[in-house]
């Protein structure tokens, strides 16, 4: 009887380790197949202007020399596709930033004055109404500053693009974390596609997104980045009405 046992047990371990290797096998297939489409994403993604460049320079070298209007749209073409392409590889390294296991500079942070410069940054530059509440003063948390800022950004110029006039920023603090929310009164997103919103390159309108220079990167860099900060980030959106974007610092 003692050696069923033994041999009972073998293969109850072995049949455990079967079923994790299996699990790890699906999961590193799983992760090849998501790396295979980022590639893939990130490719299109590029070859978009590269075309539109390209089809530019060979309407001058047709047409455009003799002809001055042409030349000027078509620089003005190629200047727009190329910014666009400098953009595009700042996110696509700003996303693989993110996704490192990143050293963080946590330092005591306080959010009333960073908000507050951003915040001032913003209307120097664009000309909409930038409301600010906090429920009290100072709100201090244990966070990297650059990164923080970098995501209230990502968040703003989002509210910017899609169209808002007002943007509103809430700062909370509660027992167990501190919220900042972005508030605005712009198109809105349609319900089926909030639960896409965060993958990379996702984009709920392809071509409004490009005009307003869009990359579909911003809002996976900012999930990545309160991911590193044990935080979280939630949205919330009503089409024709405004979205609401919480992120959430673990209180310090
Ligand atoms: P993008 O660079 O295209 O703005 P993001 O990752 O920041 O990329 O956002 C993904 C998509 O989510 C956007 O293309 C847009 O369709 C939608 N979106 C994000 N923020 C807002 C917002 N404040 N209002 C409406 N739509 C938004």
């Amino acid at each position: 009887p003692k050696t069923i046992m033994l041999h009972n047990r073998t293969r109850d371990e072995l049949e455990k380790l079967a079923t994790t290797f299996n699990l790890m096998i699906k999961r590193l297939q799983e992760n090849s197949e998501k790396q295979k489409q980022f590639i893939s994403d990130a490719s299109h993604e590029l070859k978009t202007p590269l075309t539109v460049i390209r089809s530019y320079a060979n309407l001058i070298r047709r047409r455009g020399i003799q002809n001055e209007e042409i030349t000027v749209e078509a620089i003005e073409a190629i200047h727009a596709e190329a910014t666009r392409m400098q953009r595009m590889a700042e996110a696509l390294l700003d996303l693989a930033a993110s996704e490192k296991e990143m050293v963080l500079e946590i330092k005591s942070l306080d959010l009333i004055s960073l908000c507050q410069s951003i915040l001032q940054q913003f209307r120097n530059v664009y000309k909409r109404e930038f409301i600010f509440h906090y429920s009290q003063d100072p709100i201090i948390v244990k966070a990297d500053e650059l990164k923080i800022k970098q995501v209230i950004i990502i968040l703003l110029d989002n509210a910017i693009k899609y169209s808002s006039d007002k943007i509103e920023m809430f700062l909370e603090q509660n027992e167990d974390d501190v919220v900042i929310r972005v508030k605005d009164y712009g198109i809105g997103i349609p319900n089926k596609e909030i639960q896409h919103i965060f993958e990379r390159f996702y984009r709920v309108d392809k071509a409004r997104s490009r005009e307003t220079g869009g990359t579909g990167l911003g809002l996976a860099i900012a999930k990545n980045i309160m991911k590193q900060h044990k935080g979280e980030i939630k949205i919330r959106s009503e089409e024709g009405k405004g979205t609401e974007v919480e992120l959430f610092i673990p209180a310090s």
